[in-house]
This record gives C-alpha cells, structure tokens and sequence, in this order.
C-alpha cells in the first residue's frame, strides 16, 4: 500500500472548501494515490503554500461555474474559469468543472436550462479529449517535479495497458407483442387519432397471429449474441429491466416485457453460465419514485437469485437536475456497486472528461456517492451516426480503441441485445464482431466484466 498523500486546502474556498478536497481526492485517486486532506504542512496545496503548490482559481470561480465558457489551451478545451491572470491553469477546478457535469447545462432560447450530454460532449470537445485525467497527469508533474511521491499504484492489473467491457441493455425481447400494440392503440383511441389507432391495432392482430408460427426476430437475434460470445469466449454484462411500461407508475417508453417472461429467464440463466455478469436496467421513473429501486432490485433477485452489483439507467434517465441524487440512491440504499448511466445518445467520448473507473462525488457537499462510475464510451446508435459506410464506422470504432490504447484509458461498448437483428442499424453491430473478437488475442488490453472492473478500482489496485 502506498503511503498516502497528504493536501491542503485555503479557508478562502469556505464552503467550496469540501468540494476541492473531494476533487483533489478524486484526482490523486485516478493517478494511483490515496490521499487526505490535512491543515498545515502537505504535500499538495490548493490556494495555500505547501511542498507542491498548484495554481488555484479566485474562489468566485467555483461559484456558478455552470455559466463557463470554453477556451482552448494546450490542445484541450478548458473553462475560460480555470485560465489564471498569468496563463496558468487551475486544472483542480478545470477537473471540478467536468467531473460534476457543470459543463453539461445548456439554456433553451425561452431561458429554460436543461443537461444537454450530446450538445456538452461536442461543443467541449469531449469525443476527442479526458481533461479531467489530464489534470491528474498535470498534477503527478507537479509532484514529481517538486517532491519524490511514493510510486503510484498502476492503473490497470499487472500486464494490462487498457481495458475493455461490452455491455448489452435489453430493451426488446420481442417484435411480435401484441399487448404493447393493443395498449397503444387504445391510447391513441382516447385521444381520438383514430388512423394511428387502427394501424397499432392491426400490428397487435398480426403479432398475434405471427407469434405461434414464426420464431420472433428479437429474440433469435439475442440468441445470436449469447451464441456468438460463447463460442469467442467473450464475457459481458448485460442490464435488463424488471419494471415494464405496464406496471404501476410505468413510463410509456419504459420496456415492453414482463420481468417473470420464460424466454428473458432462460436468456439469463445461458449468460450466467458462460461467466457473464447480469445487471439492473432501471426505469424511467424509478429515480423519481422513493422506494421504486429497491423494488426494481427485489425482482431482478427473484428472475436472478442474486442482486445486481451494477445498474444502467433505461434512456439514462438518471434525476435531470441532480443525477447524482440518484447515484446516491443506487449505492447507499441499495448497496450497488457501481452505475454506469452516465453516457450519450448520438455521441462517443467522455460525458465527464474521464475514461476511467472514479468515484463521482455529491457537487455540493463534496461528499462521495458509495460507488463507482463506468461511464459509457460509446453505444450502438452513436457508432451507426458516427459515418455512412460500414468502413467509416470501422475506422471511427478503430479510433475510440486507439484512444485508449495510447492512453490507458477505459472503453464500456453499449449495444443493445438485438443488435444482431438483421439490418439493425445498417447491421453496424456484425460489421465490427472482427473487430472485437481480435482485443481478446492483445495481450494488454484486459477484456473484463464491468463488475471486475468495478472490484480492480475499488479493492484489488490498493491491495496487490
Ligand atoms: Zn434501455
């Protein structure tokens, strides 16, 4: 174990004052330190003189640090905020900054604010950019260059340069449910669109003929994907829900089928015995609902006979305003792991400038969650939109891997179970199978299960 590293902090920042501990914690974390805050002589000091002195912001900044604008600098887009008088960088308050999502707001041109991940991740260049393991890497600089750390913990197990996990969310289980179709219809009824009516209902009176005769496509396609990662020896995990769009206080787009459905049991019980992880896909509504989680959880233990370590968010529909209220809830009351919700729709990179397990922290109070943060790289969708040709997104999924590859750094694939239905997505699943198949023979990249990777950040870097 390494001796940890001691920082202090201004009693300029007041309040904000737990919130920059929290951050440096974070930061020395991802760099392989544990660390603690401490008065007087420290290692590090933010906005105080110590051993290694970093650059630190007017205490104003952390305040409404949400309005920041971005301004290039050394390559990478930084808030205008972290950008001192004398050019240098505050990179405590630039990781801050991403970390707990400020830069995700966008204001519609009625004044409304609302997170934007998709809009955030281009306008700051985070398809390209980890600002926030930048600033660990600034940071180690500065120690080494002033004092003599004790060595870091490494990043990844011994002999592993990188990782990879492939994740799979189960949103249909069928294309032939006639309940779904005959429900719809009867809404659309209500509301008096009597031609969309009619024609949810003559889907509903062919899913129901079809069902008895052909075998449904969505499922064969799941099939597929378990027999395609039995035989290439892939271990994965996949999130599947247990609150339907027609149970009580259902979203109308939450998942169509049934948590007690034979075919989902049988699905589950062939992944576990090829050594793969099953996990939670939680509501929509459940982070709105006191109690709704644990609920969600009591089920996945009765199709699973074990809780869940880790959860995904359906439609990453984690609280808008406070996400991490609902992390909060993931981890302390219902003893999860990990959560890995914080991902985009139409993009690929860092939602919050990391590609790495860390801890996300409440930006309030600074205090940590109880869990840890996958966060997605990139999922089905956003590949297909990456390009138009099956080469191009090849060669953009070769990319996200190469990014990796040079730094280290972490990538969660999110497809969908049905991924091999024919022409999904332009069939952009099967086009890149190669491309997976091939990490399993490099050597240094680590092809894990999420909760693997979970229990290497939390427990194992410390111990070995
Ligand atoms: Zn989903």
């Amino acid at each position: 174990m390494s001796r940890p590293l001691t920082f202090a902090v201004s009693d300029r920042f007041a309040d904000k004052r737990p919130v920059v501990a929290a951050t440096l914690r974070q930061l020395l974390e991802v760099a392989g330190w544990p660390s603690h805050q401490k008065e007087g002589e420290a290692d590090l000091g933010y906005g105080v003189t110590a051993t290694t002195t970093l650059a630190a912001a007017d205490p104003r900044a952390w305040v409404g640090s949400s309005n920041d604008q971005p301004v290039s600098r050394e390559g990478v887009m930084l808030p205008a905020g972290a950008v001192l008088a004398g050019g240098e960088i505050d990179w405590v308050y630039t990781a801050h900054f991403f970390v707990t999502g400020q830069h995700e707001w966008t204001e519609t041109p009625d004044g409304l604010r609302h997170r934007d991940p998709d809009k955030a991740v281009v306008r700051w260049q985070l398809d390209r950019h980890r600002p926030v393991e930048i600033a660990a890497k600034k940071i180690t600089e500065h120690l080494r260059r002033d004092t003599t750390p004790p060595p870091p913990r490494p990043p990844w197990p011994r002999g592993k340069a990188w990782a990879v996990a492939l994740t799979h969310d189960c949103d249909r289980i069928y294309r032939y449910r006639p309940r779904t179709y005959f429900a719809e219809a009867v809404n659309l009824g209500r509301s008096g669109n009597l031609a969309m009516a009619g024609l949810q209902s003559a889907k509903g009176l062919y899913s129901l003929a079809a069902r008895p005769f052909l075998a449904d496509p969505c499922l064969t396609a799941w099939q597929r994907m378990i027999e395609w990662q039995r035989r290439a020896g892939i271990v994965s995990a996949t999130y599947f829900g247990t609150w339907s769009r027609f149970d009580r206080n259902g979203h109308a787009d939450d998942l169509h089928y049934d948590y007690r459905d034979p075919n989902l049991a049988r699905s589950a019980a062939s992944l576990t015995d090829s050594g793969c992880e099953l996990g939670l896909h939680f509501s929509i509504r459940s982070e709105a609902t006191p109690g709704q989680l644990a609920r969600e959880i009591a089920r996945f233990e009765e199709v699973t006979g074990h809780r869940p370590t880790g959860a995904r968010a359906h439609f990453w529909s984690l609280n808008a305003e406070r996400p991490e209220d609902t992390l909060r809830t993931l981890f302390e009351e219902c003893g999860l792991a990990y959560d890995t919700s914080l991902g985009m729709n139409a993009t690929s990179g860092f939602r919050r400038g990391v590609g790495y397990p860390y801890r996300p922290f409440d930006p309030m109070t600074g205090k940590a969650l109880g869990g840890f943060e996958l966060p997605p790289t990139v999922m089905d969708e956003a590949l297909h939109l990456s390009a138009t040709t099956p080469s191009g997104r090849r060669q953009a999924f070769r990319d996200l891997l190469d990014e990796a590859r040079r730094n280290g750094g972490l990538v969660i694939l999110d497809w969908h179970t049905d991924a091999f239905l024919p022409g999904y997505q332009d069939d952009c699943f099967p086009d890149i199978v190669s491309e997976i198949e091939s990490l399993l023979a490099e050597s240094e990249c680590w092809f894990a299960r999420p909760d693997e990777i979970a229990a290497w950040a939390a427990r194992d870097r410390w111990q070995q």
